[in-house]
């Protein structure tokens, strides 16, 4: 099937941005430089109220057997919504073996401030910061929106038996990409975590690139 590109961008390393994504028109991530995860959320372009839950999602896609905690095929909005926003229906990594048992991604929190701190790098940049500079774009205060629970793409980190969370350098490779289909007109809020103190970005930032399509 042929596609249309409507747009095409790279965000650079340790920054955020806003796409929008109309009804029926792919969202894609490319890992263009290799590995590195990106902390992705999702509001409704009509109701800034209506966003992406990663846990819940994760909790729903368990009990249909089409994904978990580390892997997801439709993506739900918070309660009281609870509507598809989006599916996905390419993944290079999720798909087949590569993402290993878990699946390849993560849905859990983003960086922060105060995790940072923990991990001895006060003052570092944070996915936090980034989301902050991309809500700004759509005239909101972090705080005025948004589940701090994220889909991080190709963010290798799974729960331990102990119960405290365990990362690894992601299974992604450069060229590798996963599709979103929108289900309702959306604003993609993008964080391109500058995190380099972990496993998560293989400890050293890089950019992404984001296309919006449509089948021609
Ligand atoms: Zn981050």
């Amino acid at each position: 099937m042929a596609e249309n590109i409507i747009e095409d961008i790279v965000v650079p390393r340790c920054s955020g941005k806003t796409m929008k994504v109309n009804k029926g028109q792919v969202f894609r991530v490319i890992a263009h430089e290799g590995k590195q995860v990106v902390d992705l959320t999702f509001l409704n372009a009509s109701n800034y109220k209506e966003h992406f839950a990663a846990e819940h999602s994760a909790v729903l896609n368990s009990m249909q057997g089409i994904g978990g905690y580390y892997r997801l095929n439709k993506l739900y909005s918070k309660p009281p919504y609870e509507n598809v926003m989006a599916k996905v229906i390419s993944d290079s990594v999720g798909d087949g073996d590569r993402g290993g048992e878990r699946g390849g991604h993560f849905m859990m929190c983003h960086c922060s401030k105060r995790l940072l701190d923990h991990l001895g790098m006060p003052g570092t940049r944070t996915c936090s910061d980034n989301f902050a500079d991309a809500f700004k774009e759509i005239g909101l205060n972090q705080e005025d929106t948004y589940d701090e629970t994220i889909f991080n793409v190709w963010m290798q980190s799974w729960i331990g038996e102990d119960g405290g969370m365990c990362s690894a350098p992601p299974l992604v490779e450069e060229g590798d990409s996963i599709d979103f289909l929108a289900e309702m007109d959306l604003i993609a809020v993008i964080s391109v975590c500058p995190d380099e103190t972990s496993p998560c970005n293989d400890f050293k930032a890089k950019a992404l690139r984001f296309q919006v399509l449509e089948e021609g």
